[in-house]
């Protein structure tokens, strides 16, 4: 059985080819500036020369026949017959109120992603472009949507409503959903596998700090509460999202600059967070390099952001009652060593300690808390596409 994971944003493809007996990568690769000149295909098969390919991709479509083509090739491919990929998994981002599960794909489905628009309006129409492309080039084939708000579905509503008038809630489902749902799952089913226990016996925070950054609570194996809201703007601060900020500072700002509603949302979206902050980058080993080097916004930038993580762990702890374990993943959850200590320093009367040996480590699996801290703390690389291979899987064997 092998599987082909597909990630489609407004210009970009990801993809990996799984084969599941083993769960190995076959190969994976990316594709950047579709429909914009340049466009350029960096495909790698386990165990052979990396390739890139520099050829117009107008369209998804042609991405992805150019991806076909890499994966069946002789020299830099992994398959030799495009018969032997049994399924697609999508990766969908939004699948509001309707899907709390991935769901094979058809047309009542696609649907309703196209129905979900309206709350993802920069991710969903990519998605459904890959999902069409696929259907065109492997026609027959059966796809599976995993969608980045299932997992969150389980959330109460004391978690998921905002203090706004009922009527919005039921008009536009104006709610909290939470992203990332497919990485707090794979790193939490993966923490009760490493301590060797059920899902269901223990509660743990997961968190998600790459570029979008989310915190979750998952009691007994369900997430019931996350930080990320209607949409990704919400929660922490992030590369360049501002995150909980007081909502009366958008009227302000829109007054006061005479900004119009699409530059006060490129504001939140595109020039704050750790970038606002600093004024240095959205990326954080540069921002930890100028505060190295005495960057004074740079320093406050970073206080701002551990800060921000420390509280939604506290907040998420006096959630839930009880606490066993906090895990890193992500890019900077993952990497740095200095944000994890950093965001757990001064917790011990919460029952959490860092050990500085065991906390020097990047993208491997590891437990960094030290054997006194009551609460584990793990760092657990996050594996998005592998998830989204094993619940394309499960989808299918149903
Ligand atoms: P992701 O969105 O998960 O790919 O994470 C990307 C973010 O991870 C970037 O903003 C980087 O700042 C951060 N990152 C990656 N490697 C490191 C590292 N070695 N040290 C600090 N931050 C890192």
């Amino acid at each position: 059985m092998k599987v082909l994971v597909i990630n489609c944003g407004s210009s970009s493809l990801k993809y990996q080819v799984i084969d599941m007996e083993n769960e190995n990568v076959l190969a994976k690769g990316l594709v950047e500036r579709i429909g914009i000149p340049g466009s350029v295909l960096k495909h790698e098969a386990t165990g052979k020369e990396k390739v890139t390919i520099e050829d117009e991709m107008q369209d998804h479509k042609i991405a992805l026949e150019h991806v076909i083509k890499a994966i069946l090739d002789p020299a830099h491919g992994a398959i030799k017959d495009i018969s032997e990929i049994t399924a697609v998994g999508h990766r969908v981002v939004h699948g509001g109120e309707k899907f709390s599960a991935s769901v094979k794909i058809d047309e009542d489905v696609k649907k309703a992603v196209e129905e979900c628009i309206e709350l993802a309006p920069l991710h969903n129409p990519p998605n459904l472009i890959g999902i069409n492309a696929c259907e065109e080039i492997l026609p027959g084939v059966p796809m599976v949507g995993v969608f980045d708000t299932a997992f969150h579905q389980t959330m109460p509503k004391s978690s998921y409503l905002y203090g706004l008038p009922y009527e919005y809630y039921e008009k536009y489902k104006m709610r909290k959903y939470g992203f990332h749902g497919t990485s707090h799952k794979y790193v939490s089913q993966r923490t009760a596998e490493l301590l060797g226990k059920n899902p269901e016996d223990i509660n743990i925070i997961t968190c998600h700090l790459g570029n979008g950054a989310s915190v979750t609570a998952i009691e007994k194996g369900k997430s019931v509460d996350t930080s990320m809201g209607l949409t990704p703007l919400q929660g922490l601060i992030m590369g360049t999202r501002c995150g909980d900020i007081d909502p009366a500072i958008v009227t302000f700002l829109m007054e006061k600059e005479n900004l119009s509603i699409s530059q006060i949302n490129d504001v939140m979206n595109k020039k704050s967070g750790v970038l606002g902050i600093s004024g240095v980058s959205s990326d954080f080993r540069d921002i930890e390099q100028a505060a190295a080097d005495n960057n004074e916004r740079a320093k406050v930038a970073l206080e701002t952001y551990y800060k921000t993580v420390k509280k939604y762990i506290g907040s998420y702890m006096a959630e839930m009652g009880s606490l066993d374990a906090i895990i890193f993943t992500a890019g900077l959850g993952e990497n740095s060593s200095e944000a994890r200590a950093e965001i757990c320093k001064d917790m011990q009367a919460l029952g959490i300690e860092v050990d500085s040996e065991r906390n020097n480590v990047r993208g491997k699996e590891q437990i960094i808390s030290s054997d006194a801290s009551k609460i584990k703390v793990l760092v657990i690389p996050t594996n998005e596409e592998l998830m989204i291979a094993r619940e394309t899987l499960e989808v299918l064997n149903k």
